[in-house]
């Protein structure tokens, strides 16, 4: 026997929790199904911290983004009683015409964001854990900091749970159709209906939309956790900015402090760095070698000494690439019934609050206030 539902939403990730939560509070009934229990450590939503930020350098248009999701962030906190963002300041180091400084300070001009540029001797006099080269420079914004993404996946579940969402976990979705007016899944367990889909199907977004052969490339990372070489005091957010440094070879190093429990270490990884990197969901390698580890030690010690002390842990985690490094938020252009969420390419998770609301006007009322044309489909047709 199927059941009916207003909305199912495929995936219960950063994303399809956000969504779900968002349909449920607006008064939707919403089914959410999740292959595993979330959050887990299989998709893009793991590894303690993610780095939010407002003078982004990938482009000014994310800006109104990111301000709306930084109050929606404060509201889930508010609304489930947990701490999820951190402000600890940021760095975003560089040549002065590298992308990520020179598109930061873009950004902070266009929207009239607090920030402070920094030479290379000011970075060592306020920083002095970083190694910049002498005509490195760097955006300073007090409003960086971190998000938890394991626990933000459990507030976005639990906002959703008060608020009537049924969660099903450890439930596959196997097949979607859709006809105008409807959509039904049929899962590991059951067949279900609805009005509509929202398909937030992370680095499984390919099978899953198989038909419309998108152009997406699934990338293995690697998250390290180092015991620094030095006062763990030196560290902690307060003293430690969460920092991302594009090097003259093009490496993108980045960081964040100690965060929660000092035993932990500092977090490093090299975004889109690493070997091997193109996979599959399904098939990634989830082992991590010494010489990976070695690997990245080296791109970083220079500039980042204290990663010179004892490797403490190391994670996998999976990115949805498309090729312009933007998301991709619209409707299925066979069946306006479902709407493909998938805000990835290494940037989305700060996003996910805004998100689940985009997501939720798109649903309920076929238009949102915010601006979502970077993200549309139309832009692969060619
Ligand atoms: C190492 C790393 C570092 C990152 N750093 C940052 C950062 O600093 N700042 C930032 O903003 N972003 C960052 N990101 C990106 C961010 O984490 C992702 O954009 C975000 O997590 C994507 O969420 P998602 O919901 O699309 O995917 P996921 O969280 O993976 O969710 C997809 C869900 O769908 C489920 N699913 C898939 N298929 C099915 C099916 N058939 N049936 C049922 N369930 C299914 C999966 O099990 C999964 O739970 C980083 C990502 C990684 C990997």
């Amino acid at each position: 026997m199927s059941r009916v539902f207003d909305v199912l939403v495929l995936g219960l990730g950063g994303m399809g929790s956000a969504v779900t939560a968002h349909l449920a509070v607006r008064g939707q009934r919403v089914l959410g199904l999740e292959q595993f229990h979330s959050p887990h450590d299989q998709g893009s939503s793991h590894g303690h911290s993610r780095v939010i930020r407002q003078a982004y350098f990938e482009d000014p248009a994310y800006v109104p983004l990111l301000l709306r999701a930084y109050e929606l962030w404060r509201e889930l906190e508010r609304e489930t009683n947990r701490q999820l963002l951190t402000l600890t300041g940021g760095l975003m180091l560089g040549a002065p015409d590298s992308a990520v400084v020179a598109g930061s300070h873009r950004s902070a001009r266009q929207h009239h964001l607090p920030h402070e540029l920094l030479d290379a001797r000011e970075i060592k006099r306020r920083f002095p854990q970083f190694q910049p080269e002498p005509d490195t420079v760097a955006l300073y914004e007090t409003n960086a900091g971190v998000i938890r993404p394991e626990a933000a996946v459990a507030a976005q579940l639990q906002l959703a749970a008060q608020r009537g969402a049924t969660l099903q976990m450890e439930e596959r979705v196997l097949s979607w159709q859709a006809a105008p007016g409807g959509v039904s899944v049929t899962t590991s367990r059951a067949r279900y209906e609805a009005g509509q889909l929202v398909i937030a199907a992370g680095p499984w977004a390919k099978p899953v939309l198989a038909e419309l052969e998108l152009p997406f490339q699934v990338e293995r990372q690697v998250q390290l956790w180092f015991e620094p070489d030095g006062r763990i005091e030196d560290f902690l957010p307060g003293r430690f900015p969460v920092w991302i440094w594009e090097t003259r070879d093009g490496a993108h190093p980045y960081g964040v402090p100690a965060l929660d429990d000092p035993g932990n270490g500092i977090k490093v990884a090299i975004h889109h760095g690493g070997a091997s990197r193109f996979c599959t969901a399904d098939t990634v390698e989830r082992e991590i070698s010494e010489a990976e580890i070695a690997a990245a030690r080296a791109v970083i010690a220079s500039r980042l000494p204290a990663v010179r002390g004892r490797c403490l842990r190391a994670v996998t985690c999976l990115y949805t690439n498309l090729p312009d490094g933007h998301f991709l938020i619209d409707r299925h252009p066979a069946h306006p019934e479902v709407l493909i969420v998938s805000p990835c390419s290494g940037h989305g998770f700060k996003f996910c609050p805004v998100i689940g609301e985009i997501a939720a006007d798109l649903v309920a009322q076929d238009a949102t206030r915010h601006p979502i044309q970077l993200f549309n489909l139309v832009r692969f047709a060619a």
